[in-house]
């Protein structure tokens, strides 16, 4: 039945429900359940359809959110699919994981006075209807082109190149140093947020459409850049940042202390199915210890509400700033205080503590963090307040595991893909031309983290779109070019 629009004012916001705490603790199965479809409509009709719609104006994707909530509410599902599809590789993707307050639902125009439009998890309901009613096509093209692109990292990024390019009937193959497809997707976010099936069924979609994947395959060891690009018309590095950012100091050699995306890693691929020994020994699993995760961002609300599902004893997040200063999403704090997560607020690390005589030594496993408060100061140039310590402060938190969810960093990838006029800025992002994405090696792209710095999935996805259409106007440039000087 047709809804009308601009129902806000008499219908609240209902976002779909979550399961009880208590279940969701003992398994890794995602929190919401899915909305009814009833429920999208109704909830899809509090939309306002604003003239200028900042929803869509503060989505890296740009996506017409108020035209495919205007289909919903209407019941013309699989015109919505459609429009959401037209500009999102995968919005069932990012309504899961999107950080939608910062973002569209943050920007709602009814969020003023009412509480905002339920984006995210519409956007969630549309696109797994259309995978259930089959709506959703491998990438099959309507006429093959004989170019190739070489896409390196099989992440968000790369799989949205690899789509885009294929429909237009390139032939491509994506390189990836993993045994998946998926990257981040697949083992860094827990399944409590995304489920693997979701990430699993795109790849399967994906070697439907005729996108070679060359998995357990690392540029730099198993084929050089060079040989890509003797191979491919295009090369497009999509490798994401996986350096994790360190704690040097006191006792940081201690056994127990781990990263995050080992961490996380080892526990999506034991959810998989695959062996994993460091988890079998309990080196990388947190059933019951007393964690510490040091870090404010979503990596780290993964691993405290990850180590919650483990049966940790008792886990401690420990950040240096206070809750509204925190990076991560809102949304993601609220679920793990839900679950059981204790947060040491202003808080900063001073020193890993272990066995007695093993502190610094490299020796023996630890047995505590120790931190010391810290204020807020005045905001420095960013507008950021920046901390400093509160001397005679310091107090310790007990922990058998503790876990470094500080950020991460690009590799070297000059030197790991041997190719040192691989131009980097001073962070070692990758450089490239604002406007073309490309390097300042011909005919070799980039995008995603890798030139952004540690970002949004929903950022990765956007680069790779824009790099097609660049890759896809360099590649037939050039053949034209050389069409044109065989024809004088
Ligand atoms: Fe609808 Fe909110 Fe977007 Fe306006 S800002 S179009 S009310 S979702």
């Amino acid at each position: 039945m047709a809804e009308r629009m601009l129902q806000f004012v008499r219908l609240s916001q209902a976002q779909p429900e979550k399961r009880d705490v208590a279940a969701r603790r003992s398994d890794f199965g995602e929190i919401y359940r899915e909305f009814a479809a009833d429920a999208a409509a109704e909830q899809s009709s509090r939309c306002s359809q604003c003239g200028v719609p900042f929803c869509s104006v503060h989505c890296p994707l740009n996506n017409n959110i108020p035209d495919w909530l205007k289909l919903t509410a209407e019941g013309r599902l699989e015109e919505a699919y459609e429009v959401s599809a037209a500009t999102n590789t995968f919005p069932e993707i990012c309504g899961r994981i999107c950080p939608q307050d910062r973002l569209c639902e943050g920007n709602c125009v009814i969020e003023k006075g009412f509480e905002s439009v339920t984006i995210g998890a519409v956007e969630k309901y549309i696109t797994d209807t259309a995978w259930e009613k089959g709506w959703v096509k491998p990438p099959t093209p309507r006429q093959e082109l004989p170019w190739s692109v070489g896409i390196i990292g099989a992440g968000p990024g790369g799989l949205a190149a690899a789509e885009k390019l294929r429909l237009r009937g390139y032939q491509v193959h994506v390189y990836d140093r993993y045994d998946r497809v998926g990257g981040l997707m697949i083992y860094g976010i827990p399944n409590f947020k995304l489920e693997k099936e979701v990430v699993l069924r795109r790849w399967q979609q994906y070697e439907a459409g005729g996108i070679h994947f060359h998995l357990n395959c690392a540029v730099g060891q198993d084929v050089t850049l060079a040989e890509l690009r003797e191979r491919h018309d295009a090369v497009f590095i999509a490798t994401g940042v996986y350096k994790a950012r360190d704690i040097e100091g006191i006792g940081s050699g201690l056994g127990g202390i781990v990263a995050a995306l080992d961490y996380l890693t080892a526990s999506n691929r034991d959810n998989l199915g695959d062996a994993v020994p460091d988890f079998a020994s309990g080196a990388l699993n947190a059933q019951g210890k007393r964690v510490v995760v040091v870090g404010g961002g979503d990596t780290a609300m993964d691993c405290v509400r990850t180590a919650v599902r483990q049966g940790a004893a008792a886990v401690t997040c420990l950040y240096r700033r206070d809750k509204a200063n925190m990076p991560g999403s809102m949304r993601e704090v609220k679920n793990a205080e839900e679950e059981g997560v204790e947060f040491a607020w202003l808080a900063a690390p001073e020193a890993f503590v272990g066995d007695a005589g093993s502190a610094g030594g490299g020796e023996g496993q630890v047995s505590g963090v120790r931190a010391v408060r810290m204020h807020l100061g005045l905001p420095d140039a960013t507008g950021r307040q920046q901390v400093a310590p509160i001397p005679g402060s310091a107090f310790t938190i007990p922990c058998d595991l503790a876990i470094k969810a500080l950020g991460f960093d690009p590799e070297d990838l000059p030197r790991a893909f041997d190719e040192p006029a691989l131009p980097v800025t001073r962070w070692g992002t990758l450089r490239v031309h604002h406007r073309t994405m490309m390097t300042d090696l011909p005919g070799v792209f980039a995008g995603g983290d890798i030139v952004r710095g540690a970002s949004l999935v929903v950022w990765a996805i956007r680069d790779g779109r824009d790099a097609a259409d660049q890759i896809d106007a360099y590649v037939k440039a050039k053949a034209g070019n050389k069409l044109a000087v065989a024809a004088e």
